[in-house]
């Protein structure tokens, strides 16, 4: 199984750390050519439509729609929810559509430009650490989306098929929960923890790796306003 991790920009570092601390390998993709043999995907928070025309530029929104419709699974976080939407609002925007939702750009306004929340989930029994920062609503979810998790009423974590989608930053937290999920939806099993990259040295459960690490993801994502 072999996970490609989109690297055009935002923290896609984050999900690098997230998926080595789960003891998984990845490759980044750039290219379309990168996607070769790549069988899941990740795309990150960021800025989607600095993202966006990156992808069109690259020939990587063809690509990627291409390797949704051969089965590969594909899991974003915030822009990269934004990136997979039907429908984008606040501006509208033109994107993947591999996911039957309509997302608000920066939906919560100021409430939510930057918070950590505490949300309840259906693929755990725990509640999980939901980090937001400057998210969009998911305002409209098709017949065959799964709405996995709500926040103030609002789905956050929504999988339609092998299409996983978070609102928040599951990369932004030492909680592997939402990742383990979506490999496991995405066919990847047996996945054992522990990792040599010294960044990753375990963090207490619960506390914010982005926090413990210079926090330098939060910033970029914080920053790459349009
Ligand atoms: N607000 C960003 C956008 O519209 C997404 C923010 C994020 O990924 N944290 O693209």
């Amino acid at each position: 199984m072999k996970i490609g991790i989109l690297a055009v920009q935002g923290d896609f570092e984050a999900h690098a750390a997230t998926l080595a601390r789960m003891g998984a390998e990845y490759v980044f993709v750039r290219t379309a050519r990168d996607l070769n043999g790549v069988d899941v995907v990740i795309l990150p928070g960021g800025e989607s439509t600095t993202q966006w025309k990156f992808l069109v530029e690259e020939g990587l929104d063809k690509a990627l729609v291409e390797h949704a419709a051969e089965g590969g699974a594909i899991f974003g976080t915030c822009a990269g929810a934004i990136l997979l939407a039907k429908e984008v609002r606040n501006p509208e925007q033109d994107s993947l559509k591999l996911a039957d939702i309509a997302v608000i750009r920066n939906g919560y306004g100021r409430q939510l430009a930057s918070d950590v929340r505490q949300g309840a989930t259906a693929i755990s029994p725990e509640p999980i650490e939901m980090v937001f920062i400057r998210a969009p609503i998911i305002e409209r979810v098709g017949p065959d989306v799964e709405v996995l998790a709500k926040f103030e009423g609002n789905p956050v974590l929504i999988r339609q098929g092998r299409i996983l989608i978070a609102t928040f930053h599951p990369e932004l937290t030492t909680d592997t929960t939402v990742h383990e999920y979506f490999l496991r939806i995405a066919g990847a099993g047996g996945l054992h923890a522990g990792s040599s990259d010294p960044r990753l040295e375990p963090t207490r459960p619960g506390k914010l790796w982005a926090r413990e690490h210079s926090g330098e993801y939060v910033r970029r994502l914080r920053s790459d306003q349009e």
